[in-house]
């Protein structure tokens, strides 16, 4: 594809740092792309529509809980215009709508409170099993995909792990490249699905029991 300035963001939670930058880098703000509903995420809509006159993107059931929706999309639906091209895979169990944005020529996925560096999301409108079939959806993806997800909680996540699986030594490398990370003020995202599937224990989970346990364990840590 040829390169414009066209742009989009994911999951603005506020809008005053995604203005600086489209306005620092001069950018063409065309599209928002809402993985889910919660605040946190689509808090930005309303005065970004506004000032650029953008489009959102959001899944069609969550039509009435995403603020000033235009373009539903849904499961498998691949969602494409000149500039953008992205396979909406449906993955509930955070939030009955939840979707990720899966930029198969980019190799990246965008997937919002589901799948976090090292963890997953809670489970506030679906079940485990839902949340379990999901992560398995994401699981399929090619292993050299990257992975932005909707918080920085790795540092948080990689203590979790650590605690429940102690004989990992991909794990112990991940966790000495977050540290450093962090500690250089570098952001631990992005992260990658083959390291997830290396690193992350509710991936490695083998079954819904063992993952569903750990869902609650990880509720009370
Ligand atoms: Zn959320």
């Amino acid at each position: 594809m040829k390169k414009t300035k066209n742009a989009c963001v994911i999951d603005p939670s506020e809008s005053k740092p995604i203005i600086e930058i489209v306005e620092k880098k001069n950018i063409n703000l065309k599209f928002i792309l809402n993985t889910h509903h919660h605040y946190d995420h689509v808090g930005g809509n309303n005065e970004l529509k506004k000032k650029y006159g953008l489009k959102i993107v959001g899944f069609k059931n969550d039509k009435d809980r995403i603020p000033e929706i235009d373009i539903f999309v849904e499961n498998n639906q691949t969602w494409m215009n000149e500039d953008f091209q992205a396979k909406i895979i449906h993955i509930p169990g955070h939030t009955s709508g939840h979707i990720c944005f899966y930029f198969s020529k980019d190799k990246i996925a965008f997937t919002g409170d589901t799948l976090f560096s090292l963890g997953c999301g809670k489970i506030f409108e679906g079940t485990y099993e839902q949340m379990f079939s999901s992560l398995n959806k994401l699981k399929k993806l090619p292993s050299d995909t990257k992975i932005y997800c909707g918080h920085e909680y790795t540092l948080k996540n990689s203590m979790f792990c650590a605690q429940y699986e102690k004989n990992n030594k991909n794990l112990e490398k991940k966790i000495f490249e977050i540290q450093d990370k962090i500690k250089n003020n570098l952001p631990t995202i992005p992260s990658t699905i083959g390291e997830e599937l290396a690193c992350n224990i509710f991936l490695r989970a083998k079954n819904l029991e063992d993952f569903s346990k750990l869902r609650d364990l990880k509720d009370n840590f």
